[in-house]
């Protein structure tokens, strides 16, 4: 196929401001090609020559490489193809203007064909090591030199990542369904096989070559990514039930999703976005490969950072440590995931996303060790609009976003955003800048390192008018070792059979400690909690207050009574202070 239709077609696409229009020419040009290069001249109408979640190797050439290419197929010295980029502000146009001004074609010239364009860039994609810009320089001033001032311009768009035709996938599933089936009704047959396979390529393929019928045999496929079901939004619990029902609630995690497809030994993991993680994640391909007991399965999860020491979640931002390139292994130990599996899409040679969500869920409990590093995502299954606000509250309070709420019936529906998941998110956030100084009130034992110690603390704020200590929050994070040898020494006289007379609670520690050491935390926030009695029905009826994602600063305050600990009331005030409406 001549490289020249494809340019043709780029050049009216490109001039069209219509998308009835563009769909058109797109129409046109699938039908002029031959069934076996459709996946690649759809790759490239994209400005790629792969579908993203292979992770091949990408163009993205350099200018500068670019520039030299030019001025070796036109003649024209270096200087000049700086100028002229410069003047039109577009190295494509820059290329076009001077190959039109070539005196003859080199004398070997022949039309190019999609073929070898494709080809050669593959080619340049993958040239690699020393001495790969010179090579990649010749590789792209040869397809230059037999290149028509058009068809150059639309290469060096190509190789520099820059073709931006706007070609939509939902617009390319038109126009095959257009072309290849004489109607677009048919492109939801089309979308469903794109949605099991993320591959627009290998379903135009199927449905040129072989027609509908091999489109509506598309099935999952160890190895391909599925295009992820998506979840609407509602504002209020009532809402949410109103809606769904019996409905089960999902933490929603703060983390990164992955779709882990496992294959005996082979793990791949996918983002949301269907890019291949697997490298960059090495911890979680190990903890796929020891927890998911089926040899082959496709599950969903989230992946959230944690705190090694204790297991607490950590905020989302902790997990930007592990998008890097290099010093993978370093960022894995420092930052290490735990996995919250949430979906299970396919076990042993059986599509199961055509099951209720209820089933799936069965399913999934019993394949997954769980643990401390992965686990089933906690859920509850309700109709009552205060219970899920009190497993709302229960969940951002731990670190989490909100709720996923799922109706029981729904299949997975790759691809779709619909009412089958909704999220139910905050809209007030309450800002902390302060410290806050509470009261150890209770102990947890530490595991791992921090065996033999305590890893975690129960701590209080006052209350003058009852004179008692109200639990508020428990903290594990930002203790070094040496801080949590130093409470031990500090704490064990301290110890206690039971609760303190002057401490209320709602939970039990590991260990009780008469109030007297008094400790600095940051917070991200205060937020609402059914669990702690410190500023109970204060804000709202069944609900206390809590610290999100608290951390001892390093100060013990030997200077403070416990009576002077931060009260409740003050608290309660900040609560309401800092308030801010999230957008
Ligand atoms: P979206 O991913 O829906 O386009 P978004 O980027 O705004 O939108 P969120 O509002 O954060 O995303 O919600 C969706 C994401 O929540 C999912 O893609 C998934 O990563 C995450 N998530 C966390 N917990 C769950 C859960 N229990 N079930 C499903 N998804 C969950």
């Amino acid at each position: 196929m001549e490289f020249s239709v494809l340019a043709e077609a780029f050049e009216k696409i490109e001039a069209t401001t219509k998308r009835l229009e563009m769909m058109e020419y797109l129409v046109e040009l699938f039908k002029k090609t031959p069934p076996d290069l459709i996946d690649k001249v759809i790759y490239l109408t994209q400005g790629k020559l792969y579908p993203d979640y292979l992770g091949m190797p990408e163009l993205g050439v350099a200018d500068k490489l670019a520039m030299r290419a030019i001025s070796l197929a036109s003649g024209k010295p270096l200087s000049e193809v700086e100028e002229t980029y410069k003047e039109l502000g577009d190295l494509g146009k820059a290329a076009e203007r001077l190959l039109s001004k070539r005196t003859q074609l080199t004398f070997f010239s022949q039309p190019l064909t999609v073929e070898r364009v494709y080809a050669t860039l593959d080619k340049i994609a993958r040239t690699t090591g020393p001495g790969s810009i010179d090579q990649k320089v010749k590789l792209l001033a040869g397809l230059l030199a037999d290149a028509s001032p058009s068809e150059a311009k639309y290469i060096i768009r190509i190789v520099t990542g820059r073709l931006r035709l706007g070609v939509a996938d939902m617009t390319v599933l038109d126009a095959l369904a257009e072309a290849f089936t004489g109607s677009r009704e048919n492109r939801h047959i089309l979308e469903r096989a794109y949605n099991l396979c993320s591959d627009l390529g290998a379903v135009a393929k199927a449905v040129a070559k072989e027609g509908l019928e091999a489109v509506k045999g598309f099935k999952i496929e160890l190895g391909r990514p599925i295009r992820c079901m998506l979840a609407e939004r509602l504002p209020t619990a009532e809402e949410i039930i109103r809606k769904l029902g019996k409905a089960s609630a999902e933490w929603k995690m703060d983390g990164l999703r992955m779709q882990i497809h496992k294959d005996g030994d082979k793990i791949i993991i996918f983002s949301r976005r269907l890019e291949n993680l697997t490298e960059q994640f090495p911890d979680a391909v190990e903890l796929a490969r020891t927890h998911i007991k089926p040899k082959q399965a496709i599950v969903e999860c989230e992946a959230c950072a944690v705190d090694p020491d204790t297991g607490d979640l950590l905020p989302f931002q902790e997990l930007m440590h592990r998008r890097r390139k290099y010093g993978i292994e370093k960022a894995a130990k420092e930052y290490p995931v735990a996995l919250y599996m949430f979906d299970v899409l396919y076990v042993d040679g059986r599509d199961v996303t055509t099951e209720p969500y209820i089933e799936r869920r069965k399913l999934l409990e019993q394949i997954i060790v769980q643990d401390e590093w992965v686990k089933v995502i906690p859920n509850i299954i309700t109709d009552d609009p205060r219970e899920l606000e009190k497993f709302f509250e229960e969940a951002v309070q731990l670190g989490c976003e909100g709720l996923m709420v799922k109706d029981l019936k729904a299949p997975y529906r790759a691809g779709a955003r619909e009412f089958s998941w909704i999220k139910l998110k905050r809209e007030y956030q309450a800002e902390l800048t302060d410290t806050i100084d509470l009261v150890i009130i209770g102990g947890y034992h530490g595991r791992g390192r921090r065996a033999g110690k305590y890893g975690a603390f129960l701590l209080a704020a006052y209350d003058p008018e009852n004179d008692v200590f109200k639990a508020t929050t428990k903290v594990g994070t930002g203790f070094t070792d040496e801080d949590l040898d130093r409470f031990k020494e500090l704490l064990d006289p301290l110890k206690i059979p039971h609760r303190h007379p002057r401490v209320v609670s709602l939970t039990d520690p590991d260990v009780w400690f008469v109030p007297k050491i008094v400790i600095e935390v940051v917070a991200a926030e205060i937020t609402l909690s059914p669990t702690y009695p410190c500023g109970m029905n204060a804000i709202r009826e069944g609900s206390g207050l809590a610290l999100r994602f608290p951390k001892f600063t390093g100060r013990i305050r030997f200077d403070k009574a416990p009576e002077d600990a931060t009260t409740e009331k003050e608290l309660i005030e900040m609560y309401k202070k800092q308030l801010k409406k999230i957008s």
